[in-house]
């Protein structure tokens, strides 16, 4: 069967740059390795050189097409630089702050280049209401280019940060998805991704769903939001999900990002293995590994 991946992220030379700015400041000429070695990570090399590591760990694990995702605002040139070498296998996402003075403008110019599909939206990061005018704004400009939006909402964590002992200054509040959903029905023709399913959000990203066709999930990371929910377990998120939003609304993902650990294999088996267990038709499969992926970023 055919399988693309909807999450994975592009830890480019300019993602491991900004958090050792952050850490050691701007003089202090961390660089790329020494943050690298502290993370216990490969460092990336140039954008070709990392987008030739992730071609190769895909086709070692057979799965055909990407999303893979710009990490840190502005640093979307280098996941163009992938897309444009791989553009079969990648489709390039890209995170940005609309709320920043060049946010907007930044969203423009990615849009424009070839394989660049997907903005997406770390609002408890950046603290903003996904119902802000400026989140609309930020629809517009994907509405004119065809693509979409990818928001995070719920709970956030982020492992490189964690393990550098970065301060997390995020405001949950922000990753609401009926906030997400007021601005969504304003764009009907823009799909919308919230991964994790809501992030802990659970019930909110169904009635965002539920509310607006435009909404989907992806099924990425190890999901244990669940802990915040007594007796839930992954199946029954698959479920529920299935029969609120449809398995025309479901996008597999991993939320796979550093090497030397690659692909994360172990949440494909796991969600296959629920699939299995929940008992879905093999159409329905399909759309989850692939389908809709190729219908919402047709080549
Ligand atoms: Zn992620």
């Amino acid at each position: 069967m055919t399988v693309h991946d909807a999450h994975c992220h592009f830890f480019s030379r300019r993602f491991f740059e900004a958090l050792g700015r952050e850490k050691y400041g701007a003089a202090g000429g961390a660089t790329v390795d020494a943050v690298a070695n502290e993370l216990g990570w490969e460092a990336p090399g140039e954008p070709a050189a990392l987008a030739a590591r992730w071609v190769e760990e895909l086709n070692r694990h057979r799965i055909a097409r990407a999303g893979l995702i710009a990490s840190v605002p502005g640093d979307e040139d280098s996941v163009a630089i992938a897309v444009a070498a791989h553009p079969d296998r990648f489709v390039g996402f890209f995170l940005v702050n609309p709320t920043a003075s060049d946010g907007l403008e930044h969203a423009r110019r990615a849009f424009a280049t070839p394989g660049m599909r997907c903005a997406c939206l770390f609002s408890s990061m950046h603290h903003y209401r996904l119902d802000d005018e400026r989140v609309a704004a930020l629809f517009e400009v994907a509405a004119a280019h065809r693509g979409a939006i990818f928001a995070h909402c719920g709970y956030l964590s982020i492992e490189a940060r964690t393990k550098l002992g970065l301060p997390t200054m995020f405001d949950l509040r922000f990753g609401d998805p009926l906030a997400l959903a007021s601005t969504a029905a304003r764009f009907p023709g823009v799909p919308v991704i919230i991964p994790h399913f809501g992030g802990g959000f659970f019930r909110e990203a169904l009635m965002a769903a539920a509310a607006c066709p435009s909404i989907h999930f992806d099924t990425s990371s190890s999901n244990d939001w669940i802990k915040f929910v007594p007796n839930l377990t992954l199946a029954d998120v698959f479920r529920r999900a299935i029969a609120v939003a449809g398995a025309h609304r479901i996008l597999f993902g991993t939320d796979s990002s550093f090497f030397p650990r690659g692909w994360r294999k172990v949440i494909h088996g796991a969600q296959r293995a629920i699939l299995e267990e929940i008992g879905i038709e093999d159409a329905a499969r399909a759309m989850i590994f692939s389908g809709n992926f190729d219908r919402i970023f047709a080549a």
